[in-house]
């Protein structure tokens, strides 16, 4: 008898804990609710959030309720979105917003991390009015591509703060205006050489020309053909290497000795630019790319390092092995990128300064090449640089060997 009473005093006991477990859960769901309502409305009862909830907009309250779920979204959201503050500063961002839009940064303001006024003004508009705003604007991000901007305001406790929702809105390019921009974009400068030739050649028609004069113009002359060669190999390497016509890329080059070679080949250019390059790499690195690839890379960052280095200046070449990579770096203190065209100097022909790039040389697609054979090769190439204070270029391959066949 007295078993039975203790089982069924034991079974009402566990039956009442289970009860009190739900309702106390429930209620604390309901608590958390009613938690996030008040944040979301800046209200301090339930009353008093009762009556702001009528006077907001569904989207603002579901703007204060994303915010308490904030860090969640912004891990996995799949678009660029921010939070800011009231003074229009970056609280926090979602992942596709640090890698797509490249610039913005906590705490950062969001004029100086995206550079459109529109946007700011919106935001600003949408925190004073607490009204969400929609809007089309430009941004740095490739190449100052369209994006839709949809802005929800919300208040947190006496403060105000909003919710940007970016959405990148370029239609892609078809492959055919792709390759039309390419070939306008390749004989607008082929043509620029050109004309500086037949201009030359023009001149050199007068008679009356002092010989040293003419001898100038006949050096300039050659310099520009130069150029023209060049530019025509780089432009056909580069499309060989994208219609994937191209000889395989891959092979184990030792790197060391090719960093060498290269700085011999190089030294009437070092000697002109009076820079100083030190080779650092280590004995026994290998690149997993075939001589003439790892070549193209190594060189491509050489040259611009010297070139774009002040008289006086010091390069390294340096390079270790972490895991199942091998990573190189070309450090300079030279002139350095701003940080607005850093995003860009890896497109096809983009130079920082066109005259610049031109008088040295360039062509403007050597970055683009070491970008395409890098990342073909399963690696990546990074640019770190600060303007006035130099550049570090570093390419990170998958070590020799363990490249898919
Ligand atoms: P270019 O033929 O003009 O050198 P690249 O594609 O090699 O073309 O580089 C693109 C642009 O990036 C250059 O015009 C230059 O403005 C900038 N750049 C590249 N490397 C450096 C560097 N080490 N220091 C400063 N600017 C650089």
């Amino acid at each position: 008898m007295n078993l039975v009473l203790i089982i069924f005093l034991a079974t009402a006991l566990m039956a009442s804990a289970a009860i009190l477990a739900i309702l106390i859960s429930r209620l604390r769901r309901q608590r958390a609710v009613m938690e996030t309502i008040l944040s979301a409305t800046g209200s301090e009862s339930p009353e008093e959030a009762a009556g702001s909830l009528a006077r907001l907009t569904d989207r603002e309250v579901v703007a204060g309720i994303v915010s308490t779920r904030l860090k969640q979204l912004l891990a996995t959201y799949p678009k660029p979105v921010l939070l800011l503050d009231e003074s229009a500063a970056i609280i926090d961002l979602s992942r596709k917003a640090e890698t797509e839009l490249e610039q913005p940064r906590r705490k950062r303001g969001l004029l100086e991390s995206l550079g459109s006024h529109d946007l700011d003004e919106a935001v600003r508009r949408a925190m004073d009015r607490l009204e969400p705003q929609e809007l089309t604007v430009r941004l740095h991000a490739h190449g100052r591509r369209p994006y839709a901007a949809s802005i929800f305001p919300f208040r947190n406790s006496d403060r105000r703060e909003c919710v940007v929702f970016l959405e990148d809105v370029s239609t892609p390019m078809k492959f055919g205006e792709l390759r039309s921009q390419f070939a306008a974009t390749v004989s607008h400068e082929l043509r620029t050489p050109l004309a500086g030739i037949r201009v030359l050649v023009e001149s050199l028609r007068d008679q009356e020309m002092p010989k040293e004069e003419a001898v100038r113009f006949l050096t300039k002359i050659e310099a520009e053909t130069a150029r023209l060669r060049q530019l025509i190999e780089e432009i056909l390497f580069l499309s060989r290497l994208e219609s994937g016509a191209a000889e395989s890329i891959r092979g184990e080059t030792v790197l060391r000795p090719l960093a060498d070679q290269i700085l011999k080949d190089k030294e009437q250019l070092i000697g002109k630019f009076e820079v100083k390059v030190e080779n650092m790499v280590p004995d026994g690195l290998s690149l997993p790319l075939n001589e003439r690839m790892a070549t193209t890379v190594l060189s491509n960052l050489i040259d611009n390092a010297i070139k774009y280095s002040g008289r006086g200046s010091r390069v390294e070449i340096s390079a270790g092995e972490e895991g199942n990579r091998v990573e190189f770096m070309v450090r300079d203190d030279g002139i350095g990128i701003d940080a607005e065209h850093l995003p860009h100097i890896f497109e096809r022909f983009y130079r920082v300064d066109r005259s610049r790039s031109r008088r040295l040389g360039g062509t403007g697609l050597g970055l683009s090449i070491v970008k395409h054979i890098v990342e073909s090769a399963g690696g990546e190439v990074q640019a770190i640089s600060r303007e006035g204070f130099g550049t570090e270029m570093t390419v990170t391959l998958p070590a020799s060997g363990i490249m898919e066949p």
